[in-house]
């Protein structure tokens, strides 16, 4: 799709994604948060599962689901936060920026 600036007609235009990225960097952190309360669980499931293989193994599967927690958390806050933020930078922001004329505007998609 074509964007043009609606001032000069330039299709120059840059997008900001000033929403995305803040929602990304905010889902991160607010995911791994989640994700460490999730950790603690991780850690006594895999310290469960650990027990099989005797007390390393429950020290290895209580880390091992610890980290998977954690991580598994702040991926999935992050790509929450990002569609999140998307949906602010098109519906909320200026998104679009004109290198044209340095004019911002919102444009939203499937006009
Ligand atoms: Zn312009």
């Amino acid at each position: 799709m074509k964007i043009e600036c609606p001032c000069c007609q330039s299709d120059l235009i840059d997008t900001k994604n000033y929403g995305k990225k803040t929602g990304g960097a905010v889902g991160a952190v607010a995911g791994a948060a989640a994700g460490a309360a999730g950790a603690s669980t991780g850690a006594e499931i895999g310290a469960t599962a650990g027990m099989i293989a005797g007390p390393v193994g429950i020290a290895i599967g209580g880390i091992t689901g610890a980290i998977l927690g954690g991580l598994l958390g702040g991926a999935a806050g992050c790509a929450t936060g990002s569609a999140v933020g998307e949906v602010i930078d098109e519906n909320i922001l200026d998104n679009y920026y004109c290198r044209t004329c340095g004019h911002s505007f919102s444009c939203k998609r499937n006009q």
